[in-house]
């Protein structure tokens, strides 16, 4: 078993170099917690403010990353992705980040429009009178 250095991909024993990255395999895995990983793809720049704030809102770190270079128009760079942007999270708040993003659209899927008590997920019973 190897693991590659670069991009962190395990290969058998047969494999000694990692022929994406070209670089040589160690025993170990490469220690990814603290990168970053893509929660969300989103198709606009409102989408991905949105969502970001959605996010802030429940103290998950998490950025932006558009797939347009800045004053090169819509030039693309080649991540295999139509996608405008990309949300990213720390390792830590991933699997959160995509759990609050999935209850945020599945409410606005519902609702057409999303309320505090949707997005804080304590909105069960009318409460009060
Ligand atoms: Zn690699």
């Amino acid at each position: 078993m190897g693991f590659c250095p670069e991009c962190g991909a395990e290969y058998g024993s047969e494999v000694v170099a990692c022929p994406r990255c070209r670089a040589v395999l160690v025993a170990e895995p490469p220690d990814t917690s603290g990168e970053p990983e893509v929660v969300y793809r989103v198709p606009d720049a409102a989408a991905g403010a949105l969502l970001l704030g959605v996010l802030e809102h429940h103290g998950i770190p998490a950025f932006l990353r558009t797939a347009t270079l800045p004053g090169y128009g819509s030039v693309r760079r080649d991540w295999g992705t139509s996608a405008w942007g990309e949300i990213l999270a720390g390792r830590g708040g991933a699997a959160e980040a995509r759990a609050v993003i999935a209850d945020y659209l599945a409410a606005l899927e519902r609702g057409g429009s999303v309320r505090d008590e949707d997005v804080e997920g304590t909105g069960d019973g009318e409460g009060g009178a």
